[in-house]
C-alpha cells in the first residue's frame, strides 16, 4: 500500500521549502511539463520508519485574478481526490487571506484528514500573532518553520501515525501478495489500454479482477504461459473524470501509486513522440523505490524504419535514462499486436532478478576476479583493498563489499563494481544497491 500526502496552499506560503526540507538531500522529481504552474514536485520520504509519498502541489504564476483562483482550487480538488492525507500550509507573516478562506471551504468538504501548517513561524512574536489562525477550525494546527525545520517533526509525527504499521507482510500473507505484480504506468495516450485489452483478449488467461488495494487500480489475475501474475492498471481511469481537469497531474499520481504497488514497472512510450522528461522522472522514481523497469516503445508502426533504426532509437533513449541504462526495451506495436507476449515474458524475468539469490561463493569467485582486473585508486596513500563481498537479504538485490577504507571509494570504481555484477549476472531492469563495509 503507498500512503501519499499532498502540500496544498497559495503560492508563496513556503510549500516547496517544507517539501525540500522532508526530501532533505534527495533528489526531487519535478514536474516541469506545464506552462501555467511552477513546477510540481513529487517525492518519496520516510520518517519514523514510515514511507510515503509527498506531492508539492505547486504554485500558480498569476496572470489574472480568476484563472489564479480556478487553478489553485483544481490543485485542491485533484490533491484531495488523490491524497490520503492533506498539508495545508498557510502564511503567518501575512495572515489569512481570502484565497486561504476560499480553499478551507473546499477542504471542509473533503474526508481526508487535514493538517493546517501555519509556516514562517520562526519566533514566538509569530507565533503570538499566529493564533488568528485557530479561528479557521481545524482539528490538528501546526505551527512550523519550514526554512528553520521548527515543529515539523511534530507534524510528521502526527501524519506518519495515520500510516498501518509494516503492511507489506500482512499482504504477503495473502494469495495475491505472493504472486508477481506488474504496474502498466506511462503518459495519457501511450496506449495502455489498448496494451491491457491486447492482453486481456486472451480471455483463457484471466484468472479474475480483483479490486485494487487502493480504489483507483485494477488488478487483474493473469495466468500465461503457466506462470501467474497480476498486472495492475491505472489506464481506465481517467475515463471516468468527466472534467479535464488536470490529466498529466492524475496520471503522474496514478503512476506512483501503481508502482508502490508493483514489483515491476512496465513503462510505455509513444515511439513517435518519444521519451518525455516526464517519463524520465516516473523511471527514475521507479528506479528509487527499486522496483524492475521495463520499457516498452509502443506505436512501433507508426515509426518509418530501415536496418538500425531500433538499435538507434534505443541508444538514443539510453544516453536519456542514464545512469540506470541496463533496463530491457521492447518495441511494440499493440495496434498490429507485435511483440506483447514478449513484454509479459520479459516482465517475468525482470521479476525473478529482482530475486535473485547469488551464493556468496559465486560472487566472490567472480568480483574478486573483477578487483583484481582492475584495482581502486589510490587515495590518500592507501591502496584499496576490497576482501570479500556479500548480498545483503533484502528485498531490493543489494551487495556490502567489506574493505579497509569504506569512505574512500570513489562513485567511478562503484561504477565499475556495479557494471561488473550486471554484466556477469541477470540484473536486466533491476535497480541494485551498493555499500561498502569496514572489513
Ligand atoms: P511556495 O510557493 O508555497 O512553494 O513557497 P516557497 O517554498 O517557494 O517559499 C516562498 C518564500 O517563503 C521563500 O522566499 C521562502 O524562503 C520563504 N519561506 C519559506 N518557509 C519559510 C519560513 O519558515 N520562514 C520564513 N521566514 N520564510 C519562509
Ligand atoms: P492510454 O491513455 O495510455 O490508455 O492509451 P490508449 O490505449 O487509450 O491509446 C491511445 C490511442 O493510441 C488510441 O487511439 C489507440 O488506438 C492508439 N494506439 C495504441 N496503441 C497503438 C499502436 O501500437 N499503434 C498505433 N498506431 N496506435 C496505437
Amino acid at each position: 500500500m503507498s500512503f501519499t500526502v499532498a502540500i496544498v496552499g497559495r503560492p508563496n506560503v513556503g510549500k516547496s521549502t517544507l517539501f525540500n526540507r522532508l526530501l532533505e538531500q534527495r533528489k526531487a522529481i519535478v514536474d516541469d511539463i506545464s506552462g501555467v504552474t511552477r513546477d510540481r514536485q513529487y517525492g518519496v520520504t520516510d520518517w519514523n520508519g514510515k514511507t510515503f509519498n509527498v506531492i508539492d502541489t505547486g504554485g500558480f504564476v498569476p496572470d489574472t485574478e480568476d484563472i489564479f483562483e480556478t487553478e489553485i482550487r483544481k490543485q485542491v480538488r485533484i490533491a484531495i481526490d488523490e491524497a490520503d492525507a492533506l498539508i495545508f500550509m498557510t502564511d503567518a507573516a501575512i495572515g489569512i487571506t481570502e484565497l486561504d478562506e476560499s480553499m478551507v471551504t473546499l477542504l471542509r468538504r473533503s474526508d481526508k484528514p487535514v493538517y493546517l501548517a501555519v509556516n514562517k513561524v520562526d519566533n514566538n512574536q509569530r507565533l503570538f500573532d499566529a493564533s488568528e489562525f485557530y479561528s479557521m477550525g481545524f482539528e490538528h494546527i501546526y505551527f512550523i518553520s519550514s526554512m528553520t525545520g521548527s515543529g515539523t517533526g511534530e507534524i510528521l509525527d502526527a501524519i506518519t501515525s495515520l500510516i498501518p504499521e509494516m503492511d507489506k507482510p500482512e499482504d504477503e500473507e495473502t494469495k495475491e501478495g505472493a504472486l508477481p505484480k506488474f504496474a502498466i504506468i506511462g503518459q495519457p495516450n501511450v496506449g495502455k489500454s489498448s496494451l491491457l485489452n491486447a492482453l486481456i483478449g486472451e480471455e483463457r488467461t484471466i484468472v479474475s479482477n480483483i479490486a485494487g488495494t487502493t480504489r483507483d487500480s485494477i488488478h487483474t489475475h493473469y495466468n500465461l504461459f503457466n506462470k501467474e501474475f497480476i498486472l495492475i492498471d491505472t489506464a481506465g481511469l481517467r475515463k471516468k473524470t468527466k472534467e479535464k481537469e488536470d490529466l498529466e497531474f492524475y496520471s503522474v499520481i496514478r503512476a506512483i501509486r501503481a508502482m508502490d504497488e508493483a514489483d515491476v514497472c512496465i513503462l510505455l512510450i509513444d515511439a513517435s513522440k518519444g521519451i518525455t522528461a516526464q517519463d524520465v522522472n516516473i523511471f527514475s522514481l521507479a528506479a528509487r523505490k527499486g522496483k524492475g523497469i521495463l520499457v516498452l516503445v509502443n506505436k512501433w508502426d507508426l515509426v518509418e524504419k530501415t536496418t538500425n533504426t531500433a538499435r538507434d532509437y534505443e541508444k538514443q533513449l539510453k544516453t536519456k535514462l542514464a545512469p540506470f541504462t541496463d533496463v530491457p526495451v521492447i518495441f511494440i506495436s499493440v495496434k498490429e499486436k507485435t511483440r506483447i507476449f514478449k513484454v509479459i515474458e520479459t516482465a517475468l524475468q525482470v521479476y525473478d532478478s529482482r530475486h535473485i539469490k547469488i551464493t556468496t561463493s559465486k560472487l566472490n569467485e567472480v568480483m574478486l576476479k573483477a578487483v583484481e582486473a582492475y584495482h581502486a585508486p589510490v587515495v590518500r596513500g592507501h591502496p584499496l583493498k576490497i576482501k570479500y563481498v556479500v548480498q545483503l537479504p533484502t528485498a531490493v538485490p543489494s551487495f556490502a563489499f567489506f574493505c579497509n577504507y569504506p569512505e574512500d571509494v570513489k562513485p567511478a570504481y562503484r561504477n565499475y563494481l556495479e557494471n561488473q555484477l550486471r554484466s556477469n549476472f541477470a540484473l536486466s531492469g533491476v535497480p541494485i544497491r551498493i555499500f561498502f563495509r569496514k572489513k
